[in-house]
C-alpha cells in the first residue's frame, strides 16, 4: 500500500516539476545564441568555488550572514540525502542507502545530518526574525520569503518528529548512538507519555516521514514559480557565467546580415540573460552599494532583474511559440509572433529609459551578486537599442556624440589643439622619435580639461625625471571609445577603437601608458577584439615601479594639513583589481597619513562619472559625487587622492559645491608624487629622449 502511495506521489510530483521546468526553459530557445560551453574546466572550478563553497558570501562585511547562508545550503544538501532514505522507506521499511545502514559511515552521516538539521532550524529562525524585526532595506520583504523559511523549518521539524517516533518504537535502532536530534525528539515524546506500542507514536512516525517527503516534493514544485528557483538555477548560472574579463563588454557583430543593434525585447537577449533573471535571489546585495539606487534614482539593479523576470514569466506562452517556430525553421513566422506581443514592451515599458540611463557602470552589482548575474550587460544591451535604433537618449548626449564624431572628444574641442599641452615640455611624437618604449596615451580628459592637463604634465615630468622612453601622439591622438561604448553607441565606439588599433599597430606600439582607468581598461581588455594586443600599464603602476627602482625619490615632506584618503576608481579597482598599487604610491610619499573610507576597495563607492554619467545631467539632490565626497570627508581627510581624471573632476566639483575648496584639495597621485621630488635641476631643460628600453 505504502509503495503505491509513494509511487503515485513521486510520479505526480516529479511529472509536475518536469512540466514546470519545461515551461521555464523552452523560452530560452526563443532567445539569441550564446556560446557558453567553452573552457569546461574553468567553468567547473567556478561552480565548486562560487556555488558549492559560496566564495562570494565570505566577505568581511557580511561574514556572519554569509556563514549562515553557507550552513543552510550545506545543511540542505545533507538533509536531502535523508529525504532519499525516507522516500525509500515508502517502499521498504527501514531502507537506507548502501553502506549507511548501521555502519560507522551511517552513524557519522546521522550525526552530521542532525547537526545540520539543528543549524538549519536555527538559521531559518534567525533569518525570519531578521526579516520580520530588522527588515533590512536591501531585501525584498515578501510573505513568500517568510513562507519558504517556515516551510524549510517544518521540513526539518518533521525529520526530528520522524526520528523521535522511530526511536521510541525501536529503542535499539543503531542510529540512536549518533542521531542526537532524533534522541531529543524521542525524549520529548517519552516525556509526553508516549510508548512504543501507542498508535499516536506510529501516527507521528508516519506524519514525520510522509510530511517531510510531501513538503520536499511540494517545495520542489514551488521552486520554478518563486524566487527560490535559484536553488535549481544558480549552479547553472555560475557554470555558464561570463568568462571574459570583467572590464570587457561584448563586441556586437554589426557586419552580420541579421545584426541586432541592441535589445528591445526579451527575444533579442542571449539566452544566458534569462538564466540570470530566474536566478535572482532578491537578496539586494547588488543595490546595497549601487550609486544610482543610493541617490534615489529610478535604477535598482535588483528591481531591474526582477522586472525582467516578471516580464519573462508573462511572456512565457508566446516565447514557447516563438521557440517552436524557430525550431521548425519558420524564422519569419517566429518574428511575426514576437511582434504580436500586446503587453508592455521591454525597453521603455517594463524597463523605463531613465532606469537604463541611471547606471554609472561602476560594477558593484556584478562584483557582489552571489549568483553571478551580469547586470551591466543587461543595461548596455538595452542602451545600445535606445541609441542605435531609437536615437532616444538624454538630450545632453547629442552634443557629446557630435563632439566625438567631429573632433574625437566628448567636449567637441578642436582636435588640432589636442596636443597643445606638449610643446612646453618637449614631448616627442613617434615621427620625431620612432624608437620608444611607451606610448603615453593621454586620453580626452588629460588632453583637453585644464585641471587634468596639470596631471598630464606631472606624469610627463616624472617620466622625464626617471628617464623613461616615451612618446605621445599629440594631435594624432583620438578618443579611445570607452565611454561611447558604455553609453550604447557601439558603432561609434567600434569605429574609434579600430582606428586606434590600426594606427598604433602601424607605429609599432608595444606598451601603452595611461593615467586614465577608463582608457586603461578599454585598451587593456577590449582592444584585443580589434586586433590590438598591447601591454597596458596605469601610471600608478609605472610610478610605483620607478620609485621602487630608485629612479624617482620622494623626499619632500607632504605639505598639506591633515590625513589623505585614497578614492578607489571603479575601473582601476573593481574592474582591474588595482587596489594596493595606488595606496602604495600614497604610502611612498613622505609624511603622508593615509586613512581609509568605510566604502573602499571592492565596496568602493563610485564618483558618479562612469557609464557616460559624466555627461548627463543630475538633479542636485541625486548627485553621486556629493555623496561620495561626504563619505570621504567622514574620514577627516583634507586631501582626496585620485588616480582617475573622471574621479578628480567629480570630486573637485563636489568640494566646490560644498564651498570647501579652501580646506580640501583633490589631487592625482602623480601630482602628489611630483611635488614630493626635490626640485634641484627643475629649471634645467628636459633630458634628451633616451633610447627604447631605457
Ligand atoms: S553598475 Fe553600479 S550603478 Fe550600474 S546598476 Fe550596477 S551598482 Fe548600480
Ligand atoms: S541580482 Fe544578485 S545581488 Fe541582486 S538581488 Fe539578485 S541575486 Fe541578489
Amino acid at each position: 500500500m505504502n509503495w503505491m502511495l509513494m509511487t503515485g506521489l513521486l510520479v505526480v510530483a516529479l511529472g509536475a516539476f518536469g512540466w514546470s521546468m519545461f515551461r521555464r526553459l523552452v523560452p530560452l530557445l526563443a532567445m539569441q545564441p550564446d556560446r557558453r560551453w567553452d573552457r569546461l574546466g574553468r567553468r567547473t572550478a567556478n561552480v565548486v568555488v562560487t556555488a558549492l563553497f559560496q566564495k562570494r558570501f565570505v566577505q568581511r562585511w557580511e561574514f556572519v550572514h554569509g556563514l549562515a547562508h553557507i550552513l543552510i545550503f550545506w545543511g540542505f544538501l545533507a538533509v536531502s540525502l535523508n529525504t532519499v532514505h525516507l522516500v525509500g522507506r515508502g517502499f521498504v521499511e527501514g531502507w537506507a542507502l548502501p553502506g549507511l545502514h548501521g555502519t560507522w559511515l551511517g552513524l557519522a552521516y546521522a550525526a552530521i545530518k542532525d547537526l545540520f538539521v539543528a543549524l538549519v532550524m536555527l538559521g531559518t529562525l534567525i533569518a525570519l526574525f531578521r526579516r520580520v524585526v530588522f527588515r533590512p532595506e536591501r531585501l525584498t520583504l515578501s510573505w513568500e520569503a517568510n513562507l519558504i523559511l517556515l516551510w524549510i523549518f517544518s521540513m526539518m521539524l518533521l525529520d526530528v518528529v520522524y526520528g523521535g517516533a522511530l526511536f521510541v518504537m525501536q529503542p535499539d535502532h543503531p542510529e540512536v548512538k549518533a542521531s542526537f536530534m532524533g534522541v531529543l525528539g524521542r525524549d520529548l515524546l517519552l516525556a509526553l507519555g508516549l510508548g512504543a506500542g501507542d498508535t499516536a507514536t506510529r501516527v507521528l512516525k508516519d506524519v514525520g516521514m510522509w510530511g517531510h517527503v510531501i513538503l520536499v516534493l511540494g517545495f520542489l514544485n514551488y521552486l520554478p514559480y518563486g524566487k527560490h528557483f535559484h536553488v535549481v538555477t544558480s549552479l547553472f548560472n555560475v557554470f555558464f557565467g561570463d568568462l571574459k574579463h570583467r572590464g570587457e563588454l561584448a563586441k556586437q557583430d554589426l557586419e552580420k546580415e541579421d545584426a541586432i543593434y541592441g535589445v528591445s525585447q526579451l527575444e533579442d537577449f542571449p539566452w544566458k540573460r534569462a538564466l540570470d533573471m530566474y536566478t535572482c535571489t532578491e537578496c539586494g546585495r547588488c543595490q546595497a552599494n549601487c550609486p544610482a539606487h543610493l541617490t534615489t534614482k529610478p535604477l535598482s539593479p535588483k528591481r531591474l532583474i526582477m522586472d525582467e523576470r516578471n516580464h519573462l514569466k508573462a511572456k512565457t506562452a508566446l516565447m514557447m511559440r516563438v521557440a517552436r517556430l524557430r525550431r521548425q525553421g519558420a524564422k519569419d513566422k517566429a518574428q511575426e509572433a514576437s511582434a504580436g506581443w500586446e503587453g508592455k514592451p521591454l525597453v521603455g515599458g517594463v524597463i523605463e529609459d531613465e532606469v537604463l540611463w541611471s547606471c554609472t557602470s561602476c560594477g558593484h552589482c556584478v562584483e557582489n551578486c552571489p549568483v553571478c548575474i551580469e547586470h551591466i550587460d543587461h543595461i548596455v544591451d538595452q542602451r545600445r537599442y535606445l541609441v542605435q535604433v531609437e536615437s532616444r537618449f538624454p538630450k545632453e548626449l547629442t552634443t557629446v556624440f557630435k563632439g566625438w564624431e567631429n573632433m574625437s572628444n566628448p567636449w567637441g574641442l578642436a582636435s588640432n589643439s589636442r596636443g597643445d599641452w606638449m610643446a612646453e615640455l618637449g614631448v616627442k611624437t613617434p615621427s620625431e622619435q620612432p624608437e620608444f618604449e611607451y606610448l603615453f596615451y593621454v586620453g580626452c580628459a588629460g588632453s583637453f580639461d585644464d585641471r587634468n592637463k596639470k596631471i598630464t604634465r606631472a606624469v610627463v615630468k616624472l617620466l622625464q625625471k626617471a628617464g623613461v622612453s616615451f612618446v605621445c601622439l599629440g594631435n594624432d591622438e583620438t578618443c579611445c571609445g570607452e565611454t561611447a561604448r558604455r553609453i550604447g553607441n557601439e558603432y561609434l565606439a567600434q569605429t574609434m577603437m579600430a582606428a586606434n588599433v590600426e594606427l598604433w599597430n602601424s607605429l609599432g606600439v608595444k606598451k601603452i601608458l595611461t593615467a586614465c582607468p577608463h582608457c586603461f581598461n578599454t585598451t587593456k581588455n577590449e582592444y584585443a577584439q580589434f586586433g590590438g594586443r598591447f601591454e597596458v600599464v596605469h601610471h600608478t603602476e609605472l610610478l610605483l615601479r620607478l620609485v621602487a627602482e630608485g629612479k624617482l625619490r620622494p623626499e619632500v615632506g607632504f605639505a598639506r594639513p591633515g590625513p589623505l584618503v585614497y578614492h578607489d576608481s571603479c575601473y582601476l579597482g573593481r574592474y582591474n583589481k588595482l587596489y594596493d598599487v595606488p595606496r602604495e604610491v600614497a604610502r611612498a610619499l613622505p609624511g603622508v597619513t593615509l586613512v581609509e573610507a568605510e566604502r573602499r576597495r571592492q565596496l568602493g563607492f563610485c564618483c558618479g562619472a562612469g557609464g557616460g554619467r559624466m555627461w548627463m545631467e543630475e538633479a542636485p539632490q541625486q548627485r553621486v559625487n556629493l555623496k561620495r565626497a561626504e563619505q570621504l570627508l567622514e574620514t577627516g581627510a583634507k586631501t582626496f587622492a585620485t588616480a582617475c581624471p573622471y574621479c578628480l573632476i567629480m570630486l573637485d566639483d563636489a568640494i566646490k559645491q560644498k564651498g570647501m575648496e579652501e580646506d580640501v584639495k583633490v589631487l592625482d597621485l602623480a601630482e602628489l608624487l611630483e611635488r614630493s621630488l626635490k626640485k634641484d635641476g627643475a629649471d634645467a631643460p628636459p633630458p634628451a629622449p633616451p633610447a627604447a628600453g631605457a
